[in-house]
């Protein structure tokens, strides 16, 4: 048995199977940690901002905030002050509740079918935003690589990882000012094999779990645009 297994195993015994928004219990088989009923309440964002400056536009990034960002467009199924999406990726990710992958990849698809994403993101390879090794053993698994495979089953598309962790850097999350966030992220990727890889894609799709200032989807779009990749999308389950 793996470790993640073992651990995610473990944290069932102890976190019994009640959802994690009405506290009521679910059966065994509902292994998702969420009743249908709070998974619907879970309310997606309507159309698709621009991530700088949040006018409308059908790509992402507007024209206007085109050369402040490497990024084509950020894509967010939801937003981080839902609450029940906020206690859905806090276990997912601190007390590593593997299974929430599940519930969470199918917020992001039901976003992407509803803004008619789905068919227009052909092409392109699916690439998460690498952890520091440290940060993967400690979890059990990448939140981000996992999602990203999730979803590579409904989009058709493959999962390269195409980024590796060049330094570990403080939680994103622990960090309040943006300059700082930027910082900090600053130099912390770097392509894995870029001889080989670079050329060889032209569209990524940065997968992570959720962005906030977005600035370590515009760290690694940077990385990835640098060594020749035309197009990079960000995807996360929720924006801050
Ligand atoms: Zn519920
Ligand atoms: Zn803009």
């Amino acid at each position: 048995m793996k470790l993640y297994t073992i651990r995610t195993f473990l944290l069932d015994l102890v976190f019994p199977k009640r959802c994690l928004g009405c506290q009521k219990e679910l059966k065994v088989k509902d292994a998702f940690f969420i009743c249908g009923a709070c998974f619907e309440k879970i309310a997606l964002n309507s159309g698709i901002r621009c991530h700088i400056c949040g006018l409308r536009n059908k790509k992402g990034t507007c024209r206007r905030c085109r050369k402040k960002t490497p990024l084509t467009g950020l894509f967010a199924a939801g937003p981080y002050q839902d609450q029940i999406l906020k206690e859905m990726i806090h276990r997912f990710k601190y007390q590593s509740i593997e299974s929430l992958k599940k519930p969470l990849a199918q917020l992001i698809i039901n976003y992407l079918e509803k803004e008619l994403l789905n068919n227009k993101l052909k092409n392109y390879v699916l690439t998460p935003i690498p952890l520091s090794l440290r940060r993967k053993i400690n979890r059990g698994f990448n939140q981000s690589e996992l999602l990203a495979v999730e979803i590579s089953k409904y989009l058709n598309l493959p999962v390269v990882n195409l980024l590796k962790r060049k330094k570990f850097t403080a939680p994103q999350a622990d960090i309040s000012d943006w300059q700082k966030r930027k910082e900090n992220i600053s130099g912390a990727f770097e392509m894995i094999d870029s001889k080989n890889q670079s050329g060889r894609y032209k569209k990524v799709i940065l997968v992570d779990d959720v962005a906030t200032s977005g600035a370590t989807l515009e760290e690694a779009a940077r990385v990835l645009k640098e060594a020749g990749i035309k197009e990079v999308y960000g995807l996360v389950v929720a924006r801050g």
